[in-house]
């Protein structure tokens, strides 16, 4: 703790995991004597940079930016760029630290990256994003690679700012390299799917846990936080489903629709428009809004999916959401509940699904995009979901049978850290003292 004194977020990722770990070094303590936690929890590199560029207004601008590199024992680093005013070092390393378990869950051959900037994206002109994403890559060239790091996008990242790195990357390195950035759009190398893979692996994954229990989507009334791009693609699969969402957010507010959520309102508002989602009621005049985002928890429900940021759900609302009879929560976000929110779920015999496993279908279909640009050609829309069902469906099983193994069967905090830890180690056993 010493050791990385300000870095809360980070010290709150590494607690939860080493916590998980506990049963399992009871069992198998070659990990201790290898020193495995402390070479974990230090990332191979981390690298912060300045990122000066012009405004609309001709002001000089300058944010910082970050990637750290965090594990390569399985494969090349692999994980999304933040374009956000809250990030920092501590929020990077988290995500990073975060990765690796989630990578290692997948199945697929990638290592464990993650980077940012302190840049507001919001109110910004699309030529003030475009001259911010060129020269943030001007200086990021120069540490990644298809073999070497692949970002993708996270929040304030999306195909649009994908689309200007890309470009810029291809011309200081003056050749096609289309496995360098993943989320692309489809006409530059990007997977079909990619942009709904991580909210609908998210709820294929709760779909799992609940059917376990026979409980189902269908008739379930369903609370989605945020409204961006994991959000969105939740909401989408819970209502095929047959869920009825009725709760969206974004960081001003929440609505409550319990006619439904009408996801093609939220997709003009967020995707087309950039709009707050405040302007829903005025579309749908039956629906109500509340100002502050948190508050979203205390509406009643079946099935909580926070899909917004970190530390979204706090002790109060996870007592909140018990009270109210919540049967199952799953983390479309990172880390979204905090640590005193999952230990309420799990004194509750809530079913609870962590982020590193639910959302885990993003950075999948990542890997998919990947493969797909090394071989030159491009999958279905329709086998890159098939592939993102089987990927769920297989953490689901792995995380299960591990917290079988070492807790309780549905403990799967537990059990997904186990998973994903087990093989990054032992491969990094393998690799020798390095
Ligand atoms: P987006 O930027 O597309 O959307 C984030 C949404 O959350 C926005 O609607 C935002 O509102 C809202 N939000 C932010 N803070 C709060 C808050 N305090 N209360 C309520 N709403 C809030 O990001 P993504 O959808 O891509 O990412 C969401 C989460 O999922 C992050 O934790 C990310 O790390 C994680 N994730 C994303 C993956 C991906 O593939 N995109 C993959 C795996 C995990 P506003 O517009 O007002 O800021």
């Amino acid at each position: 703790k010493t050791r990385f004194e300000h870095e809360h977020e980070f010290i709150q990722a590494i607690e939860e995991v080493f916590c998980s770990l506990i049963p399992l070094f009871a069992k198998e303590d070659h990990y201790i004597e290898q020193a495995i936690l402390e070479r974990i929890v230090e990332p191979e590199r981390l690298v912060s940079f300045r990122v000066p560029w012009v405004d609309d207004d001709h002001n000089i601008q300058i944010n910082r930016g970050f990637r750290v590199q965090f594990n390569s024992a399985i494969g090349p680093y692999k994980g999304g760029l933040r374009f956000h005013p809250s990030v920092n070092q501590s929020i990077i390393k988290f995500l990073g630290f975060e990765q690796i378990f989630k990578n290692s869950l997948t199945g697929q051959p990638i290592g464990a990256g993650k980077g940012g900037a302190d840049f507001d994206p919001k109110g910004k002109s699309d030529q003030e994003i475009m001259r911010f994403c060129q020269s943030f890559m001007t200086e990021l060239m120069k540490h990644i690679g298809p073999n070497t790091d692949v970002p993708a996008g996270d929040i304030g990242v999306g195909a649009r700012e994908i689309g200007y790195m890309f470009g810029q990357y291809k011309r200081l390195r003056g050749m096609y390299e289309a496995g360098v950035l993943t989320g692309k759009d489809p006409v530059s190398g990007g997977s079909l799917g990619r942009k709904e893979a991580t909210g609908y692996g998210t709820v294929y994954f709760v779909n799992e846990m609940i059917t376990d229990k026979q409980l189902c989507f269908a008739g379930s009334r369903i609370v989605v936080s945020g409204s961006g791009n994991v959000s969105i693609y939740a909401m989408e699969k819970a209502m095929e489903l047959g869920g009825q969402v009725i709760a969206c957010s974004d960081s001003e507010g929440y609505v409550v629709d319990y006619n439904g959520i009408c996801l093609e309102t939220v997709k003009k508002l967020k995707e087309n428009e950039g709009k707050r989602i405040r302007e829903y009621i005025k579309h749908h005049p039956d629906a109500y809004f509340f100002e502050d985002g948190q508050g979203i928890w205390s509406v009643p429900c079946d099935i909580a999916l926070p899909c917004a940021t970190e530390n979204e759900l706090d002790e109060m609302a996870a007592k909140i959401l018990v009270a109210n009879g919540v049967k199952a929560v799953g983390e479309g976000a990172n880390m979204p509940s905090t640590k005193e929110a999952v230990a309420v779920f799990q004194e509750n015999q809530v079913l609870f699904a962590p982020g590193k496993a639910a959302n885990a279908g993003g950075v999948a279909v990542s890997a998919l995009e990947m493969a797909q640009n090394s071989m030159r050609l491009s999958w279905t829309a329709e086998e890159v979901d098939q592939r993102l069902q089987e990927i769920m469906k297989e953490i689901y099983k792995e995380s299960k049978a591990c917290a079988l193994t070492y807790a309780d069967q549905d403990n799967l905090v537990t059990g997904a850290n186990i998973a994903g830890f087990k093989k990054v180690a032992d491969t990094m056993i393998m690799q020798g003292v390095i």
